[in-house]
């Protein structure tokens, strides 16, 4: 279905990223992976779906490095059709204990970075006629938890900055929306679960239960496999006057 076209994910060496980017691979389009850690083996992961693969180590805190990276994705591949904002990180504290650095981290890598590489992938998807932008935001930016201030405030912000982007491009073949997962097993929250275990003497296994007994009724983590199938349905013909929307795959957690 994506054959020909091109999908720039960041933050794709790992978790949601990788597992959207393989999705879209899957349909056939090539791939401009960016994040940090181990490159090769999720670089080898999406090149066994025999699409072509890029990747740019562009620090997503960083405007003149996203740049940078748009303009490798422009000048390898052509055009940007595609773009999944996906970055993240999280810090977990109150507020009279959040340290300022990690606010700023946080506004920067989830939000600032969004608007950063949508203001440069737009003038060549409305060149094109066609392009999908899908914000990776959470179900925090649709509700709080306590402690995670500078992430919902960002996540919030995500899901304003897709909606005004939808209703910039509303009469073109640009579309944009935002996935709002709820608890998904990757790294970010495995740190979670060991700081959850640590505290309260808890086996990962009770960590977990504990975690989503909390917030989602579903009890079961959201996979990235499932976002990924949201992510493709976005950029199916399906999706064509999807605009504007936070969809949340979150367990029923933002139902309650
Ligand atoms: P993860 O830690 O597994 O992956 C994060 C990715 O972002 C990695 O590839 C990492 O290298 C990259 N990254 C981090 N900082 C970066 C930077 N400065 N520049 C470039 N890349 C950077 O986490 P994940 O859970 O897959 O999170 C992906 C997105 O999904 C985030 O935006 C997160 O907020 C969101 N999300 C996650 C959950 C969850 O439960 N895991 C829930 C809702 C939303």
């Amino acid at each position: 279905m994506l054959k020909g076209k091109t999908a720039l994910v960041t933050g794709s060496t790992s978790g949601i990223g990788l597992g959207i980017a393989k999705a879209l691979a899957a349909q056939g389009a090539n791939i401009v992976m960016n994040g940090f850690g181990d490159v090769e083996t999720p670089k080898a992961v999406i090149a066994a779906l025999a699409v072509k693969v890029g990747y740019h180590g562009a620090d997503m805190s960083k405007p003149d490095e996203i740049a940078a990276m748009m303009a490798y994705a422009a000048e390898q591949f052509g055009r940007v059709d595609i773009l999944v904002n996906n970055a993240g990180i999280q810090h977990v504290a109150r507020i009279e204990n959040f340290p300022p650095e990690r606010w700023d981290a946080i506004i920067a890598i989830n939000l600032s970075s969004a608007f950063h590489a949508t203001r440069l992938a737009l003038p060549a998807m409305q060149a094109a006629g066609w392009g999908r932008i899908i914000n990776v935001a959470s179900v925090h930016g649709l509700v709080a938890s306590a402690e995670k201030s500078a992430y919902v405030a960002a996540k919030h912000g995500v899901v304003g900055l897709t909606k005004v982007t939808a209703l910039e491009n509303a009469t073109t073949g640009v579309t944009c929306n935002a996935i709002c997962p709820g608890w998904v097993l990757t790294p970010l929250v495995q740190k979670q679960v060991d700081a959850k275990a640590a505290a309260l003497g808890l086996s990962n296994e009770g960590a977990k239960k504990l975690l989503l007994g909390e917030k989602e009724p579903s009890m079961q983590f959201t996979t990235p496999e499932e976002l990924g199938a949201l992510a493709v349905f976005f950029c199916s013909p399906g999706g064509n006057n999807v605009r504007g929307v936070a969809w949340n795959m979150d367990g029923g957690w933002a139902a309650q």
